[in-house]
């Protein structure tokens, strides 16, 4: 455009004070607050401004500018955080909000939420309660431990244990467990933080007993082992077990801290899934404080579990930082209720979706990449079968775990699988998918049936030619 066309459509834009007045009559501003509709009016006449100097064509008329500033309110009442299809396979995905919790457990929350509640109150003397009870009596019952504690996720428990047990102090730590775990938990950050000081043995790949032994002295506080998570090394590696560094612990009067990161406490091995230690074995094997994730292999809210010996739970329970990591009620209210199915273990199998999804058999994922298939039908714009596909675990938890999965293959003629997958996740309910290979797969492992029709509508729309994806 010439630079006097520019102005001329510069100088045609509609007047702030024309337009608001035209707005404040207009039903789809109706309710929506004077000085809230004058923000979107400027916003968009100042975008029509730029995009005029930048020389690209505008229609300057008060309509569309009332209809651009209408659609921009509307999507600032979208919520930020909202529901997303997870096609990933990916079951336990950090990103898109790790557990997801059982029925019970958001049937508490709701009615924590809604009304008062026993939270910190005694019912039987009428006083002040405690608000961990609810939780630490099930905790006991069900791991036969001593005493249990709740903090407000993992990463704070380790840093609360070692605080409360060794600052000042030094803590054995082999070189093979100094990980980092997703979002920034670097085990040796987290425990310069506590103010305890590490003292770190053995290899990167092999640590043996007299490591452990030989590196005692005067100031040590705690032999501590961590779960390396989402980090393996293979090959020629040793590390030494939780009953072995028990053992040394204890031959020397020390606690042995076990940081286990996912915390299942039922066996994963009936679902393929190998070497994962659950929070039974830790205890048997000796460790006497152990923490995990509530929001992990457990399925329940976020949280950090802290069970094992009295005597190290009260140091944590009376320690100030435990007020500034405490958990609210309604955590509270999805851990206990999520505890609570664990007492009868195939009810915990049944309700807690990171265990439904675990165990939903091939022929499930295939009735329902049909279903998909059908709703997706004939299109011109792409081509979609039923593939089998490797779901995981997720969560840093689980190293390359995967699991036989099937997943709806999309290959695409009228766009590109990335500017496919960029449209599927600006849609009011986005999609999150994965590029295999030039083609897009949908996992159904993680696709509940009540989200195909939204699936295949999203499909459709980012599938055509022209962005027709709304
Ligand atoms: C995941 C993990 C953590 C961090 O737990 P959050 O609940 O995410 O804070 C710490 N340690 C280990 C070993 C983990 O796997």
């Amino acid at each position: 455009m010439a630079m006097d066309g520019r102005s001329e459509s510069l100088r045609r834009l509609p007047k702030m004070d024309g337009l608001l007045s035209r707005a404040m009559e207009d039903s789809r501003f109706s309710h929506k607050g004077r000085g809230l509709v004058a923000d979107s009016l400027r916003a968009c006449l100042e975008a029509a401004r730029r995009d005029i100097l930048a020389g690209k064509a505008v229609d300057v008329g008060e309509e569309a500018l009332l209809q651009q500033a209408a659609a921009l309110l509307q999507s600032q009442e979208t919520p930020s955080q909202r529901p997303i299809i997870n096609g990933t396979g990916v079951i336990l995905h950090t990103n898109l909000g790790r557990a997801l919790l059982a029925q019970p457990a958001i049937q508490a929350v709701q009615t924590v939420a809604a009304g008062y509640s026993t939270l910190e109150f005694d019912c039987s003397t009428g006083k002040r309660g405690d608000r961990y009870i609810h939780v630490e009596n099930l905790l006991k019952e069900l791991l036969g431990v001593e005493a249990a504690l709740v903090v407000n996720n993992n990463a704070a428990a380790v840093l609360l244990a070692l605080s409360a047990v060794a600052r000042g102090q030094e803590v054995i730590v082999s070189r093979g467990e100094l990980v980092e775990i997703g979002g920034a938990f670097r085990v040796p950050e987290v425990m310069e933080q506590s103010g305890c000081i590490l003292k770190e043995v053995g290899t990167t790949n092999k640590t043996h007993p007299g490591d452990y032994s030989g590196a005692i002295g005067e100031n040590t506080a705690a032999l501590m082992k961590v779960h390396t998570s989402n980090y393996r090394i293979v090959g020629f590696t040793e590390e030494v077990s939780v009953a072995e560094m028990a053992a040394i612990a204890h031959d020397r009067g020390l606690p042995l801290l076990y940081d286990l990161g996912s915390g299942a406490m039922l066996p994963l091995s009936p679902y393929g899934v190998q070497d994962e230690p659950t929070v039974q074995e830790g205890l048997s094997g000796g460790a006497d404080v152990l923490c995990f994730s509530g929001d992990k292999l457990l399925g329940g809210p976020q949280a950090g579990i802290l069970v094992g010996k009295a005597a190290y739970i009260e140091k944590m329970k009376h320690h100030p930082l435990l007020r500034a990591l405490r958990v609210d009620k309604m955590t509270l209210a999805a851990l206990e209720a999520t505890l609570r199915l664990y007492r009868y273990p195939e009810e915990a199998l049944g309700k807690i979706p990171f265990y439904q999804m675990l165990s939903q058999p091939l022929e499930s994922l295939e009735a329902r990449g049909k279903t998909l298939l059908a709703r997706l039908g004939e299109a011109a714009d792409f081509t979609a079968d039923l593939v089998e596909s490797r779901a995981q675990i997720g969560a840093g938890s689980v190293p390359n775990e995967t699991i036989p999965s099937r997943a709806v293959r999309l290959q695409l003629r009228s766009v590109t699988p990335e500017a496919f997958c960029h449209r599927l996740l600006q849609r009011p309910e986005p999609v999150a998918a994965r590029i295999h290979k030039d083609t897009v797969l949908l996992d159904m492992r993680t696709v509940p049936d009540g989200a195909l029709d939204a699936l295949a509508e999203a499909v459709k729309a980012c599938s055509r030619k022209e962005d027709a994806c709304e």
